[in-house]
């Protein structure tokens, strides 16, 4: 067994990445001990239950009392309020990191409240499924996948080190990046993907023409991928959407025109230019094979989902 990067690791909510990574980094040795606490009874409940922490405990501030590392695994929307509770009881020299799909909003709304002691480095492990909760964790969830730290231009590159350690550890892949700069690559590789599943979901289930029954049982043209993805936690996602506006509707705005120019080429029949723009979409799709983000295997082949 290796040892551990961190004595004592704090999880502030014990969701699908909470849960995930409490269950890797005890595969793994990563840290001593694990407290975890969650916002309600009855998930710190089932936390007890399952058994993947070594304590669970009713409040932010005791979770963190002591802990060497603290990640915050809670929607985006949250994690200025829960750094707020967090800050004044953080022990001195302590790592301070979160899980959130957005990092702009997160680093703005966490960073005022911690103290300078704290070595606040920002994460976003780019692994996920559509399914939420503690029950739904799995040790290998970030295996070959990226995990991205935004930490902020003063950050400790000791500090910096040693938590990339860690998510090496858990199986991810380090990157480092702004925060601005994984806004806008996220915002056209997973925030717009989302949107588009939402919508069309939303417009199938609108047409009079076609009745529900339908629209499941025939799924399989390609509408049950989208089902699949906008099967995604409302709240997590909504809070994306408001904390990461304006990379959103920049990307939604370039998306738009592109569309309105395939809405041009079906109505004028230039064929030449919808087979040209497939090819270029299909070698896109092989060259995500490659990098091994995912297999060839048809959707209902595959053990997890992982988007996010
Ligand atoms: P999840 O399974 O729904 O778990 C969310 C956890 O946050 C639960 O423990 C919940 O506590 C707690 N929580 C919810 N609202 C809260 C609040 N207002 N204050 C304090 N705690 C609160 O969610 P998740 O999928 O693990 O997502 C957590 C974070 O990871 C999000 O920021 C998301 O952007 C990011 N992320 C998600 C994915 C993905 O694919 N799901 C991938 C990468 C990153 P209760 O159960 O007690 O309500």
């Amino acid at each position: 067994m290796t040892k551990p990067l961190f004595d004592t690791l704090a999880l502030i909510g014990a969701g699908l990445i909470g849960s995930s990574i409490a269950r890797a980094a005890r595969a793994q040795g990563a840290v001593r001990r694990i407290v975890v606490t969650a916002r309600s009874p009855k998930t710190r409940t089932r936390v007890a239950e399952l058994g993947f922490a070594d304590k669970v405990v009713k409040t932010n501030a005791e979770a963190v009392e002591g802990a060497d590392l603290v990640i915050v695994c809670i929607p985006v929307g949250a994690c200025g309020a829960v750094a707020k509770e967090v800050g004044p009881h953080l022990k001195p020299g302590a790592t301070v990191s979160d899980v959130g799909s957005v990092k702009g909003s997160v680093l703005r709304d966490m960073a005022p409240h911690l103290p300078q002691s704290a070595h606040f480095i920002p994460a976003h492990p780019v692994a996920g499924t559509e399914h939420s909760g503690p029950d739904s964790g799995f040790a290998e969830l970030f295996d070959n996948r990226w995990c991205i730290l935004t930490p902020p231009e003063d950050a400790d590159p000791e500090a910096v080190e040693r938590l990339a350690a860690f998510w090496r550890l858990l199986g991810a892949k380090v990157e480092i990046m702004n925060a601005e700069h994984h806004d806008i690559v996220l915002a056209i590789t997973s925030h717009i993907p989302h949107l588009i599943a939402y919508n069309i979901v939303g417009t199938a289930a609108d047409v009079e023409q076609v009745t529900q029954s339908e629209v499941i049982k025939f799924s399989a043209g390609g509408f049950r991928d989208f089902t699949r993805i906008a099967a995604s936690d409302p709240v997590m996602w909504r809070d994306v959407f408001l904390n990461n506006k304006e990379a959103v509707l920049e990307m939604l705005g370039r998306f738009s025109e592109d569309l309105a120019a395939l809405q041009r080429m079906i109505r004028w029949d230039d064929g030449d230019a919808l087979e040209k723009l497939f090819t270029r979409t299909r070698a896109i799709r092989r060259g995500i094979i490659e990098a091994g983000q995912d297999t060839a295997a048809a959707d209902f082949g595959r053990p997890h989902g992982h988007e996010e």
